[in-house]
């Protein structure tokens, strides 16, 4: 999955559960509005209905106790005889002691024509007014020996009223009709306690008590409830008689039924305060849903980084990977050249030691040949010399001249007493490095070499210069040895300086350090630069045939390392060779073991 699909997925799923949060969230709003709703019209119908319940009976009561005043006091004898007797300062005190102990707004008596005998009203009572025409329905029903009932219907300024009547008999026969009438006023005080309007109403739908003054007496279908509830009154006329329950607009309407009557108690509850605590709970599941949200896309935006840290991290680890692999096959490559480099040295090493042995070789065969020249050259000479000498004095001593054969026989043992010499000479270079190493006087060695050249010298008029030092320098050696090595530097010395104008040869013995260190200068020809190299090799020399053998310097070089020191060969700058000997000095433990 490239990195553009993969920013375009989490988009889509972003968008997509932000769709789901926000539809989640109208959902638990919707739910949440509705629930609080239910619930708290519930309790305000529960409590509307107790309040509904309660006003309803005190308007029943109110009427039942009146239901029965007037029956009684129909049958009361004074009743009877106020009638018969007309005597009507004890009637107005019966019908008002009757109307103020009961409580009824007025108690009236009236003749079978429905005339007013006596009222317990004064000054312009409503019996008197209206007589049996303003109770005709009342005096009516009364007249046939029933209970008359009548509503009197009030208006916006007052109360209605409702009427009570009941027969006189004496005997079979109606002397008069007594009619008690009650004002609703005092139900309607009750009611005003009450802030949610309350209304009864008749079978025909006017209103008969109300909270509400200015709904009294009007029909139900004509009253303006107000802008929010207008439509009541279109379900008024067919659901308020019905003792059912409902919320219309910002009202809820409760109603009940007193069957006695035929009318219906109705109450309207403002719905208002349902409506609000619906929206505030809304508000609160907002806040919830709010807050949830943000916490669900904080989780969401903290997986989004986790997830990219994880891939940043894999790629880090892979390109790490992959820097370690490359590394590692560079290693390797490396390791393969260097192996390739060492066989090819250790190849190289094998070759160069096959070449150095080839080389030694050819040195040994060098050094064999120029042995081989050197020696024959040495014994050629005296043999030849020897075989005609031999020859002479054979033939001398043929001719009986045997005192001339004798010079030859001289010249002969002299020849073989030189060749002699020579073998010496090689007996000591081949010689095995004695074993006998003790302190040797340096001085000593010096002194006995000066005396066996002496007469050489001497002869050849060369200048020697010795510097010693004035306390004696004791290496470790031999005597002989020693002596030979001395007398083979300064030999060459003299045999350099030959042609030389002013003929020198200087020795300089010196203690630097540990080492004794002696020095043999010329102001010969010098060492040609060819020749360095191999002028420590036997057998090297470039003295003519006799002069030399080649072997001095081999001999001292050999002698000079079997006693632990070097022996160099340089030229000076001013002209001449110079070699140098060093030895190490001897110790004190071997000196105080010699
Ligand atoms: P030889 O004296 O028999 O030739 P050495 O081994 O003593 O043999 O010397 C080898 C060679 O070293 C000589 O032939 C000579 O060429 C060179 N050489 C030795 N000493 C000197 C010197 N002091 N000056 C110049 N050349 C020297």
């Amino acid at each position: 999955m490239t990195r553009g699909s993969r920013r375009r997925a989490w988009r889509n799923l972003k968008l997509g559960i932000g769709a789901a949060m926000v539809a989640a969230s109208l959902a638990i709003l919707w739910l949440t509005g509705l629930a609080s709703l239910r619930l708290s019209l519930a309790e305000i119908e529960t409590r509307a209905e107790a309040n509904l319940a309660v006003q309803a009976a005190v308007l029943e009561r109110l009427l039942d106790k009146f239901r029965l005043l007037s029956p009684l006091l129909a049958r009361g004898p004074e009743t009877g005889r106020l009638v018969s007797g007309r005597d009507i300062s004890i009637d107005r005190t019966i019908t008002s002691v009757a109307a103020g102990m009961s409580g009824a707004e007025e108690v009236w008596l009236m003749d079978p024509l429905g005339r007013v005998i006596v009222t317990s009203q004064h000054g312009v009572p409503f019996g008197a007014i209206g007589g049996a025409a303003a109770i005709s329905e009342a005096f009516e029903q009364a007249s046939q020996g029933q209970l008359g009932r009548q509503l009197i219907p009030g208006n916006p300024q007052s109360a209605a009223s409702y009427i009570f009547a009941s027969p006189l008999r004496n005997g079979d026969r109606l002397i008069g009709i007594l009619a008690v009438r009650v004002s609703l006023e005092d139900v309607e005080q009750a009611w005003a306690l009450s802030k949610d309007p309350i209304l009864a109403l008749d079978e025909d739908g006017r209103v008969v008590v109300t909270n509400v003054p200015g709904w009294r007496g009007r029909f139900i279908s004509d009253i303006d409830f107000g802008r929010n509830i207008d439509d009541l009154s279109g379900l008024g006329r067919l659901g308020l008689l019905l003792p059912s329950t409902g919320a219309i607009n910002t009202h809820m309407r409760l109603a009940t039924s007193l069957p006695v009557l035929g009318w219906n108690v109705a109450t309207l509850v403002s719905i208002d305060d349902a409506r609000q605590q619906s929206a505030w709970a809304m508000v609160a599941a907002l806040l919830g849903c709010v807050i949830a949200a943000g916490g669900l896309w904080i989780v969401l935006l903290r997986r989004e980084e986790f997830s990219r840290q994880i891939r940043r991290d894999k790629a880090a680890a892979l390109r790490l990977e992959r820097r370690v692999r490359s590394r590692t096959a560079e290693l390797r490559k490396a390791n393969e050249l260097l192996e390739e480099e060492v066989r090819e040295r250790e190849q190289a090493e094998t070759n160069l030691r096959l070449a150095q042995a080839e080389l030694v070789q050819a040195a040994k065969l060098a050094t064999l040949g120029r042995m081989s020249a050197a020696l024959s050259h040495e014994y050629n000479q005296p043999l030849a010399a020897i075989r005609s000498d031999a020859e002479v004095a054979g033939m001398l001593i043929e001719r009986g001249r045997a005192e001339e054969a004798r010079a030859n026989l001289a010249r002969i043992g002299g020849m073989v007493a030189r060749m002699a010499e020579i073998a010496k000479t090689l007996k000591g270079f081949t010689r095995k490095s004695g074993t006998d190493i003790r302190p040797v006087s340096l001085r000593k060695v010096i002194d006995e070499t000066l005396l066996l050249l002496q007469p050489q010298i001497k002869q050849s008029c060369i200048v020697l210069t010795t510097d010693l030092p004035e306390t004696d320098i004791i290496v470790k050696g031999g005597q002989i040895r020693l002596e030979q090595v001395v007398i083979n530097l300064l030999s060459n010395a003299l045999d350099a300086v030959g042609g030389a104008d002013r003929p020198m040869v200087a020795l300089t013995l010196r203690l630097e350090g540990e080492e004794a260190v002696l020095r043999v200068r010329d102001n010969g020809p010098g060492i040609d630069g060819d020749v360095m190299p191999q002028i420590f090799d036997p057998f090297f020399t470039t003295k003519d045939v006799g002069a030399g053998l080649g072997l001095g310097l081999s001999i001292a070089y050999k002698i000079v390392h079997d006693f632990s020191g070097t022996l160099q060969a340089a030229n000076r700058d001013d002209g001449g060779a110079e070699f140098t000997m060093r030895l190490p000095i001897a110790d004190e433990q071997m000196l105080a073991a010699e």
